[in-house]
């Protein structure tokens, strides 16, 4: 064996080592880095701002009837287990104070955002009449005739066109 020999042994030695290491560490890392990035859960978000899209809605919908509100971009946590809330309306009776809730989690595309919207919109409506009837704190009925008509109407105005 020559001299030579031998270094370009020792050279192939630690160039092999130096792929070794990358193959056994550096691929195997990055490949669980990867792994994790994508297990982890991503946070979704609306399509579309939804105080705009509540405000489009009041406007081209509803003439404008609907009180400003304060419309946000939040999950809803209930004590009730297996509970799932896409969207509520908080409500001061007889302050014409209202604040919508939009979950992203469960409004993942524009439609049901548009739905969303439009649900908690008919709430207002409804209860804005009925305080003004004065009978705002015995109004119970969430889902009822008037409700419905409310949704109604939408569609037959054509606010679901795209959706329904
Ligand atoms: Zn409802």
């Amino acid at each position: 064996m020559t001299i030579p020999q031998i270094n370009r042994n020792i050279v192939q030695e630690i160039v092999m080592r130096h792929i070794r290491y990358f193959l056994i560490g550096v691929i195997p890392v990055t490949l669980i880095i990867a792994i994790l990035v994508q297990a982890s859960p991503k946070k979704h978000h609306l399509s579309a701002d939804p105080k705009s899209l509540f405000d489009y809605y009041n406007e081209t919908y509803f003439l404008g009837q609907l009180p400003n509100a304060e419309v946000v971009e939040e999950d809803i946590i209930d004590s009730k287990p297996n509970h799932v809330f896409m969207a509520d309306t908080e409500h001061a009776l007889g302050g014409h104070w209202y604040k919508i809730r939009i979950s992203p989690t469960y409004n993942p595309t524009l439609n049901e955002e548009v739905l969303s919207i439009s649900h908690e919109s008919c709430h207002i409506l409804i209860w804005e009449r009925y305080e003004k009837e004065g009978k705002g704190a015995d109004y119970q009925e969430n889902h009822g005739t008037a409700w419905q008509n409310c949704m109604l109407n939408l569609a037959e105005q054509g606010a679901f066109k795209d959706v329904w």
